[in-house]
């Protein structure tokens, strides 16, 4: 049982030692600990059951030259995907938004190897609480946290605020 954060530190840094097979390798040994790591002990303010949201462009994909042909050319963030791995073991689903059209993220992801399946979130789905896959769509979907490289945290700043916050200095 993994339940210590030096413990996750050290695997989060195994995972980081990419090759794929490496990877895979990884992936299988979090599959197999099981993770049955408690949120309380890691002191995190996330609660399980509650979907947070990624980004794809310039979080998952790297995204380093913009939006081109609108293919997916780049390679992806592994500090993100250790991340997603870590956080749906924690039993908090994940699911992706993005403009894209979902299915073009679906056979990009499910072409990876990664740990986890992606699917699509259909239309009649409100709340994302899945914990097997990861759910993408194109619709924003209620969650307690939503990663993304574009975001301005808006914690009731007044417009000067926001000037002052968005200005060249
Ligand atoms: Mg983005």
């Amino acid at each position: 049982m993994i339940n210590n954060p030096e413990k996750i530190n050290n695997l989060i840094k195994k995972l980081n030692q990419v090759p794929d097979e490496v990877w895979k390798e990884a992936i299988k040994e979090v599959e197999e600990e099981k993770l049955e790591i408690q949120t309380e002990k890691l002191d995190l303010k996330l609660e399980k059951g509650h979907a947070i949201c990624f980004d794809f462009d310039g979080v998952i994909h790297k995204y380093s030259k913009g939006w081109q042909d609108g293919s997916i050319y780049d390679e992806y963030n592994k500090n993100i995907l250790d991340l997603m791995l870590l956080l749906q073991k924690l039993e908090i689903p994940i699911y992706i938004c993005s403009t894209r059209k979902p299915e073009q993220i679906i056979n990009w992801w499910n072409q990876q190897g990664f740990w986890a399946e992606a699917i699509k979130i259909t239309d009649d789905i409100t709340f994302w609480n899945d914990l097997k896959f990861v759910g993408v769509t194109n619709r924003k979907l209620p969650a307690q946290l939503y990663i993304d490289d574009r975001a301005y945290k808006y914690t009731g700043q007044t417009v000067k605020q926001f000037i002052l916050e968005n200005s060249m200095k």
